[in-house]
């Protein structure tokens, strides 16, 4: 029954190889400009471009303020209107990919959907929000924000490779935020079967690593599956608060491949009764 199941795993993970193709943002015109560059390249003040990389979408914003990212405002009511849009007319701190595009630049990048603090154009926008680039750090943290930081890589079409060189905690990391930032393509690239999610990854409003402990990289050269312990607070519509414990089981075929996660344990072990077809 085990030499079954491990066949069966082997058969998804070969069915997952064309995922290469889910790269389909590469550009060679799109650049990965890291924090301490951009810094200088877009000053205080500085107006510029965002285009939102899933739907085309464009706006203009200021830069205001912010030292380890950008705090940008949009510009007039309308660019405001346009990212309200783009958020489906819901504020938000989901994070999405987006290019910034100035004086001839489209630089890799990712921002929020949530005004907050404070805010100074006549432009219907309560406060500014927050752009990151790669190397970009939160106001609270020392660290890149995991979500930023693979909107970043989405938008640089370079996040297939970065998953596939991936530790396994990265992996997890990756997977919990695509369910927070309800993200079907990241959680598709880690795992080993393409669930249908439908409603329920909606539902979950919010969801973070609460523990996670973590093995020293030369204990994991070798292996080909892993079963990483984890508590996970969460918030669902519907269900509420949660903190649950388990394990997060992962596979790869070959040491030299990305690790996948066994996303329908996952579902049986953290959703419970629940459904996801
Ligand atoms: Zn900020």
């Amino acid at each position: 029954m085990k030499t079954f199941k491990v066949l069966i795993l082997l058969l998804l993970l070969l069915a997952g190889q064309h995922h290469v193709s889910a790269d389909k943002h590469m550009s060679n015109d799109i650049e990965f400009i890291p924090w301490d560059q951009v810094n200088l390249l877009l000053p205080k003040y500085s107006k510029f471009t965002v285009r939102d990389v899933l739907t085309g979408m464009e706006f203009n914003v200021q830069r205001r303020a912010g030292s380890r990212h950008a705090d940008v405002q949009p510009l007039t009511k309308n660019d405001t209107k346009i990212l309200k849009e783009i958020y489906q007319g819901q504020w938000s701190w989901r994070q999405r990919a987006i290019l910034v595009l100035y004086k001839g630049h489209q630089i890799a990048a990712s921002m929020h959907g949530m005004p907050h603090g404070a805010g100074a154009l006549q432009n219907n926008f309560p406060g500014h929000f927050c752009i990151h680039f790669y190397g970009s750090t939160t106001h609270r943290r020392n660290s890149m924000d995991i979500s930023h930081k693979l909107m970043i890589f989405k938008a640089a079409g370079k996040i297939y490779e970065h998953l596939q060189t991936a530790s396994p905690y990265e992996v997890i990391s990756a997977f919990i935020a695509g369910m927070k930032e309800d993200d079907e393509e990241i959680i598709d690239m880690v795992t080993i079967q393409n669930l249908t999610w439908g409603k329920s990854l909606s539902t979950v409003e919010t969801i973070m690593i609460a523990n996670m402990p973590q093995l020293p990289d030369e204990d994991l050269v070798s292996q080909s599956q892993l079963s990483v312990p984890i508590e996970l607070d969460w918030y669902r519509a519907g269900v509420g608060r949660k903190n649950s414990h388990g394990e997060i089981h992962l596979f790869r075929f070959l040491p030299s491949e990305g690790w996948k996660i066994d996303a329908q344990r996952f579902v049986e072990d953290f959703f419970e009764d629940e459904m996801v077809e």
